[in-house]
């Protein structure tokens, strides 16, 4: 009988959620991942399709007469870099499932080509970007609501399902240094039209009707306040169970809401945000109360970071004009594609044709398209250049921030099958390739 060598790698920090899980650990054996342990499932299965398989690119694509043909990574990246230094008005969106070393080069490439420049906040937690730059956010990190929230509300979001080791780690089930009972010393909320698998095992669920939040949070700030309201219901909750809530968030000792999408994407939505931040706010007359967005890509708080620093915006930058502006609405991606305003895109490990309006998406497909995605996907089948990538967090060593804007370092576990480059390597080797083009 053959010996496997199987060689396990501790401390492996999870690449899938905002949660950034950082005590997963990996075996791999023929640099392949054989197991996984401490991961929930959602975790496990990135992981493990990082392993080759039919689906996994390896060599670079480039699409003549509509079939795809490997090439060189020269000749891949010089058509790539062709398509986007001859467009008027090229996008770069994604960035938010890689490394924040890749992030960075993509704010380099985004200035030297003059393109537009978006990652995934743009269709998810913008809102909650756009509400604390107007009013500013009580935040803290989710070792701190480990250890001291006796109150969680999640509004909005349904942690069972897109952030599953959220509960056992930091909100629920976990034991912290004052929460020592673990469950029994929390109480539990959750806020949200539909009764999810958290709303059903929490101790309290509040159905709202749907985009109707804002007007349930202005309620519970009225009611906080000492007003009586003049409906009996507000949003499908009755006055007398808004007072009963209102009880309840100003007479524990620490409070924090979890916020999904369910605040920032439904009508309102960064006014719903400011409303929760000011609701919050207030509640610190009474108790200690914050709140942290529950993001979902693993790096897309990284992907706000890195585009902060380096432009002073964290998402839709256009750099048209040499220099960059701002403005969600005007330069997000969704919104520039339905205008059909873009001429080439170069998509960064994302698949919006699996997400974006079908108009958007319609318009994406008729101009040329790059994507460095690791595996087929609707919008890398519809591509003109693949740049197959090694994944982040797995083949390759990187930095990105949990969704409480701490960062971590990302451990590589097994080399990337073929010729797979890190993103920060391929757009590096873009950059130069478009030097060459401008003549620098
Ligand atoms: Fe990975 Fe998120 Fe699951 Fe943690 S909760 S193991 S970060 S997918």
């Amino acid at each position: 009988m053959v010996e496997r060598k199987i060689k396990t790698i501790y401390d492996v920090v999870c690449p899938f959620c905002g949660t950034l899980c950082d005590d997963l650990e990996v075996d791999v054996s023929d640099n392949k991942i054989i197991e996984v342990r401490n991961a929930c499932q959602i975790g496990t299965k990135k992981l493990f399709s990082s392993n080759p398989s039919e689906h996994r690119f390896e060599k670079p694509r480039i699409k003549v007469k509509g079939e795809f043909k490997e090439v060189s990574w020269d000749e891949a990246l010089d058509k790539a870099a062709d398509i986007l230094f001859k467009a008027k008005r090229p996008l770069m969106y994604g960035f938010s499932s890689t490394e924040c070393e890749a992030q960075g080069k993509g704010v380099e490439l985004a200035e030297m080509l003059g393109a537009i420049l978006d990652n995934t906040a743009s269709v998810c937690h913008g809102p909650s970007l756009l509400a604390i730059q107007d009013v500013g956010a009580p935040l803290s990190t989710l070792g701190e609501y480990k250890n001291r929230a006796d109150l969680v509300v999640f509004w909005g979001s349904n942690p069972v399902h897109a952030h599953p080791r959220h509960l056992g780690r930091y909100s629920e089930f976990v034991r912290g240094y004052f929460r020592k009972d673990g469950r029994n010393d929390r109480y539990i909320i959750v806020v949200d039209p539909r009764y999810t698998h958290t709303a059903q095992i929490a101790d309290l669920y509040i159905k709202v009707n749907p985009s109707e939040d804002y007007e349930l949070v202005n309620a519970i700030r009225a009611t906080l306040r000492g007003v009586d309201l003049d409906e009996e219901e507000i949003s499908g909750v009755k006055k007398e169970d808004i007072v009963k809530l209102v009880e309840k968030l100003k007479t524990c000792n620490f409070g924090v809401i979890f916020f999904g999408m369910g605040l920032t994407q439904t009508l309102s939505h960064h006014r719903n945000v400011d409303a929760a931040i000011s609701l919050v706010r207030e509640l610190n007359d009474h108790t200690k109360f914050l709140l942290t967005p529950m993001r979902g890509h693993y790096n897309v708080a990284g992907a706000n970071q890195v585009f902060t620093w380096n432009t002073g915006f964290a998402y839709s930058i256009d750099f048209s004009k040499g220099y960059p502006r701002y403005n969600p609405g005007e330069f997000s991606s969704v919104d520039l594609l339905m205008k059909d305003e873009v001429d080439a895109a170069l998509i960064v490990a994302s698949d919006p044709a699996s997400n974006f309006p079908a108009a958007a998406v319609k318009n994406m497909f008729k101009h040329p398209l790059i994507s460095i995605e690791p595996h087929k996907t609707p919008t890398s089948e519809f591509a003109d250049v693949i740049l197959p990538p090694a994944f982040a967090g797995i083949e390759c060593e990187g930095t990105a921030y949990r969704m409480d804007k701490v960062p971590l370092r990302l451990r590589k576990v097994k080399d990337a099958p073929g010729e797979c480059l890190s993103d920060h390597d391929i757009l590096e080797r873009l950059i130069e390739k478009v030097k060459e083009k401008l003549g620098e």
